[in-house]
């Protein structure tokens, strides 16, 4: 996998080709799946998302050009692979997840894994996450059809946000914001499909 589909299309950081050699991806897929691990496309993980692509999680994470130091926040923790790479590279990491289900599920298998610097919360990650704020790194893995303003506001000086944006199968693009001072620079990354960042429910009156 890390050799055909990540270094033949052109991922350089070791990092994160050594983390994803490393992390035994089927333990994340439900196991009637978990033959298709470490093939070249999105798996699904139940509750109706996936797990993406070994390569866009490659180019996602290096976007991030990360730091050992680095405090970092994931939205959409999904199975919990994703965290796997960024716990293997940075420093403390916050992963927010919608679905106590497969926050749940995550939480038990990374703590199986060992990735004990890794806190997970339920939660809707358009607010991202003020109490661990602010984040070095932001990385979210559903697609919001405009880039959520508390996720701008919770990046630190010279933090980083790799996020898919725009309506399902409707040309989604992966950006990066850079922030530096009161100055946010936007680069394009192209053409991606996300699951849709959803809308959490109205609270209960
Ligand atoms: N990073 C995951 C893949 C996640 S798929 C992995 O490595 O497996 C996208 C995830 O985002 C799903 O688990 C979905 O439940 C979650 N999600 C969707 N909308 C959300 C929201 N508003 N806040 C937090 N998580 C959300």
């Amino acid at each position: 996998m890390v050799e055909h589909q990540l270094g033949s299309r052109g991922v350089k950081d070791e990092r994160v080709l050594r983390a994803m050699a490393r992390i035994p991806r089927h333990e994340f897929i439900p196991e009637p799946l978990q033959y298709q691990a470490y093939e070249d496309h999105p798996v699904p993980i139940g509750e109706d998302q996936t797990i993406s692509q070994p390569y866009i999680i490659a180019y996602m994470t290096e976007l991030l050009e990360l730091k050992e130091s680095d405090r970092v926040l994931e939205v959409g923790t999904g199975s919990g692979y994703q965290a796997a790479v960024l716990a293997e590279i940075a420093g403390a990491l916050h992963s927010i997840e919608l679905s106590e289900t497969l926050s749940r599920r995550a939480g038990a298998l990374l703590g199986r894994l060992g990735y004990d610097g890794v806190t997970l919360v339920v939660g809707n990650g358009y607010e991202g996450y003020p109490p661990a704020a602010p984040y070095d790194a932001i990385i979210v893995t559903a697609a919001p059809e405009s880039i959520p303003e508390p996720l701008v506001e919770q990046l630190s000086d010279g933090g980083r946000l790799v996020i898919p944006v725009g309506p399902r199968n409707a040309g989604q693009t992966l950006y990066k914001i850079v922030k530096s001072g009161d100055r946010l620079r936007q680069y394009n990354y192209g053409g991606v499909v996300f699951v849709p960042l959803r809308q959490a429910p109205a609270p209960l009156r």
